[in-house]
């Protein structure tokens, strides 16, 4: 049984490289990459040379199977060409083909785009939905954007520097008073990190140009907890101590507490 590493790497600045990622890039004999030439670059960065076996997005099935057959004789790592792999990323199939074969599977964490931009946000949340690379036809961007309109935490998405205008058009119609904190090269010389609204973005970048990850601020915990009956009838006894009665008295508690006028209704028959 060997152990297959998936090994983070930079999303731009090459000092983000963890040094456990190195050791462990420069001891395994193979490396499967996303793009051999990206890696390449990495790998004489750091002054090693691993044999690299090119693991695309739609590998078939025989390929990976080819990957798996030399992991049953040595170790291997998995990169993609930034970040984290398996995030928008080759990784997860292969992943699975080494789990399936009984292997181990060993996370190296590092950058991950996502992670960074959200670190930055200031918002306070106990959960986040990625979403990735959005639809690209309109209509299906639309609609995945209205179907999380309620979404309590940050929503995260990725996007490439073409389609970026266009998609903050979309998010504006649907989002348009909601805060955005769009994250541009990060790590890397030009990187910005603007924060406001859609339409404020849009007249922000003057050229969209780079990499871009853009954290939409979510709904929050909007609905109001529902009251329990407990609490209603103590709202209706603070208003009759102050002499409201009758249709007053529903009203106002109804106004008070949110609760559907029917239940203070019910409630209140015992306090007239
Ligand atoms: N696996 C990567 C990760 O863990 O972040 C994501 C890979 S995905 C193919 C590439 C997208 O990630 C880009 O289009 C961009 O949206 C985002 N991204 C990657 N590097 C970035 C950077 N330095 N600054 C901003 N966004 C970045």
């Amino acid at each position: 049984m060997s152990t297959l590493y998936v090994v983070a790497t930079p999303i731009g600045n090459l000092s983000d490289l963890t040094s456990r990622a190195i050791e462990k890039l420069s001891s395994v004999p193979v490396v499967a990459a996303e793009d051999t030439r990206v890696t390449r670059k990495l790998m004489s960065h750091l002054g090693i040379s691993p044999q690299l076996e090119s693991l695309h997005e739609h590998t078939s099935p025989e390929r990976l199977y080819a990957l798996v057959s030399k992991l049953e004789s040595a170790d291997m790592a998995v990169v993609s060409d930034a970040g984290t792999p398996g995030i928008s990323d080759p990784g997860s199939a292969l992943v699975k083909a080494a789990i399936d074969a009984g292997h181990n599977v060993i996370p190296l964490p590092g950058p991950s785009a996502t992670v960074a931009a959200l670190s930055i946000t200031g918002w306070s949340f106990n959960r986040f939905l990625f979403l990735g690379f959005l639809p690209r036809k309109k209509h299906e961007q639309v609609n995945t954007l209205k179907g999380i309109y309620t979404e309590p935490g940050p929503i995260v998405a990725y996007e490439s520097p073409h389609r970026i205008k266009a998609t903050l058009g979309n998010i504006n119609e649907i989002f348009p008073d909601r805060k955005l904190v769009i994250c541009r090269e990060l790590t890397k010389l030009y990187e910005e990190t603007f924060r406001g609204t859609a339409s404020e973005s849009i007249n922000h970048f003057k050229e969209f140009r780079g990499e871009f990850v853009i954290v939409i601020e979510g709904a929050g915990d909007t609905a109001p907890a529902e009251m329990s009956d407990g609490e209603i009838s103590e709202a209706l006894a603070n208003l009759k101590s102050e002499g409201l009665t009758g249709r007053t008295l529903v009203d106002q508690t109804v106004e008070l507490t949110g609760a559907p006028k029917k239940r203070v209704y019910r409630l209140s028959l015992g306090k007239e």
